[in-house]
């Protein structure tokens, strides 16, 4: 009987359909092509389950009354699409080259031709770019109140931003600290009017209206902020040993510049997650800077396998290039 060999690291690996990223668009495309038996493979990125899995509880992904944990979501997600025979595998794309089809794809572990590719690389969080941020990270300064939290019991901590994010993640925080201070560049928030109601009465909440952080302060670790008020110019210092900071996200979509149509640093796709490279789909927070939801993104992710599917029945293959 004929076995064949493993590719070895320098032989890339031919495959239908190739996704890049592990969060809910990345998730649901394996799901929709494994079900059309593409035998879809799956890199995971860093970070398994993307950003939805740091999130403590997900209370608008339709089907969980009750909400439902982030990481228990993304593998359920996972679950599901290895059921119908997906490939996740732990790998990391470094390279793309989509001048060719089939595309290659340079990873970590090895290298992929693929017919088709969906690019679900999600966005990563932004930071603040103040002295002190970078060099107390993991010291005080966190972008993650799940990872973090447990980490400030009793303490005061300060959480920067008045989106979505800053006041979800602030009220998580308060099941460990002891005061969670939001720090708002404005005097009104654009979180929406459930969380902002819900941040305004909890008592453990107290909110710093029209002032930007300039310096995390702190010897080995964080222990205070600098303060300044955007429209008195006053500045201040306020003592904290925990910063956390939710201004917003950037799409991990560098590699892909020069070959792909971006808009501000998100992949460009029609109405149908194609991009501007025939059978190169993007879904989630890489190609969609408004709505970043769960389902949203896995809503795009599926409807990129849809079209990968129709894509690779209709496109003929194309000779496999080394
Ligand atoms: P966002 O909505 O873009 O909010 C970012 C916040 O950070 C804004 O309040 C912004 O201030 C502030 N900010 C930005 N740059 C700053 C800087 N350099 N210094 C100080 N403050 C700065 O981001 P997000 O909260 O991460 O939410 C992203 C998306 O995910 C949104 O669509 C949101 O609805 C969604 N989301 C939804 C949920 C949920 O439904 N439960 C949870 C999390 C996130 P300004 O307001 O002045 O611009």
């Amino acid at each position: 009987m004929f076995i064949p060999k493993p590719p070895s690291d320098s032989t890339p690996r031919p495959v239908k359909l190739l996704i890049l990223g592990s969060g809910p668009a990345g998730m649901a495309a394996a799901l929709y092509a494994a079900r059309a038996e593409l035998a879809p493979v799956l890199l995971t990125g860093t970070e398994l389950g993307g950003q939805a899995s740091l999130t403590y509880s997900i209370e608008n992904y339709p089907g969980f009354p009750d909400g439902v944990n982030g990481a228990q979501l993304g593998e359920l997600f996972q679950k599901q699409a290895e059921r119908f025979g997906a490939s996740v595998e732990f790998d990391t794309a470094q390279s793309v080259d989509l001048s060719n089809r089939p595309f290659k794809v340079v990873t970590d572990n090895g290298a992929f031709l693929a017919e088709a590719l969906v690019i679900a690389t999600g966005a990563r969080p932004n930071h603040l770019e103040i002295p002190g941020e970078t060099e107390l990270t993991g010291m005080g300064v966190s972008y993650c109140a799940t990872c973090d939290g447990a980490f400030f019991k009793e303490r005061k901590v300060v959480v920067v931003g008045g989106g979505d994010s800053a006041l979800e993640e602030g009220l998580f925080l308060t099941r460990y600290a002891s005061e969670v201070t939001i720090v708002h560049r404005r005097d009104s928030l654009r979180a929406g009017p459930v969380l902002q109601t819900r941040a305004k009465n909890n008592p453990k909440v107290k909110f710093i209206w029209n002032s930007v952080i300039t310096e995390v302060v702190g010897q080995g670790k964080a222990e205070a902020v600098k303060l300044k008020n955007v429209v008195t110019g006053e500045q201040s210092t306020y003592p904290t040993e925990g910063v956390f900071i939710f201004i917003g996200h950037t799409p991990n979509t560098q590699m892909f510049e020069k070959q792909l149509k971006m808009e501000n640093g998100y992949i460009k796709v029609d109405e149908l997650m194609q991009t501007s490279v025939l059978g190169v789909y993007a879904a989630g927070e890489a190609a969609d800077s408004h709505f970043r939801q769960v389902i949203t993104s896995a809503g795009m992710g599926a409807a990129a396998a849809m079209q990968a599917i129709k894509f690779l029945e209709h496109e003929p293959q194309v000779e496999q290039r080394g």
